[in-house]
């Protein structure tokens, strides 16, 4: 049998906290939500993390028995370690760890230094969404029907200053008349990298079915691919060896 595919779902995790309001929608933290929902497939070893944990939740042990990073921050992005979030850039560029950074994750150190820009976007007030499947044989949509709707969620927009992506799986309409591309991949160097957009802490995104399995592909597109770390024999000047950089 196939080892287990070891997810971490880091969260902030302090609005749950400190507003009573948020904390009525998602009592154990939004990241309690998604791993509930990740949990039913008994292929993956989910596991939580958050902010205020020892080593800001993710200790090099944790780091090096992580195979998908999933990451949600958004009121203490400037809190986070740089010597952490260098950590994850290094594991994700030597393909040792996928990332899936959602929604208001676009302004995250670890979101702008892996995909290296400002992730800049405009936003606005809660508003009904409708998730556009625009590229249904990608395998982040698969089982994903033409469109979902989620009937409130905050509005990102466009231009998303993210350059161009590697590839487009979803493009969102707000009733406001926006668009966000808001389903996203990067490669970088032997790494993936997935953008979502919904997930705002005042709506209940988390729990839609759809939301769910759009992370759920996710969390299998961008998994390391072992075999990223074989180098052929008698190979004069290696590209890379991970070995070198990552002991444990
Ligand atoms: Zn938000």
């Amino acid at each position: 049998m196939a080892e287990k595919i070891r997810v971490t779902v880091w969260n902030e995790f302090r609005h749950e906290k400190s507003e009573e309001s948020i904390r009525t929608i998602y009592p154990d933290g939004l990241h309690a939500v998604i791993a509930n929902a990740l949990s039913k497939d008994a292929e993956l070893e989910v596991r939580l993390a958050a902010l205020d944990d020892p080593d800001q939740g993710l200790p090099l042990d944790v780091l090096n028995n992580t195979d998908v990073l999933i990451w949600w921050g958004h009121m203490a992005h400037h809190e986070v370690n740089d010597a952490l979030v260098e950590a994850i850039r290094a594991r994700v560029y030597y393909g040792k760890m996928g990332l899936v950074v959602l929604h208001s994750g676009h302004h995250s150190k670890v979101f702008r230094s892996v995909v290296g820009s400002t992730g800049n976007l405009s936003w606005g007030r809660n508003q009904k969404e409708i998730v556009w499947n625009i590229n249904p044989t990608h395998p982040i949509a698969a089982g994903i029907p033409d469109h979902f709707c989620l009937e409130s969620e905050e509005l990102y927009a466009e231009p998303f200053y993210v350059g161009e992506p590697d590839e487009t799986v979803f493009l969102s309409w707000f009733e406001d008349g926006f668009v966000m591309r808001s389903g996203l991949v990067f490669k970088r160097s032997a790494g993936k990298i997935f953008y979502f957009q919904p997930g705002h802490e005042e709506c209940r995104s988390f729990y839609n079915e759809w939301v769910q399995k759009v992370i759920h592909n996710a969390v299998y597109y961008v998994k390391p691919a072992v075999s990223a770390f074989e180098i052929p024999e008698g190979a004069p000047h290696w590209g890379f060896r991970a070995a070198d950089e990552f002991d444990a």
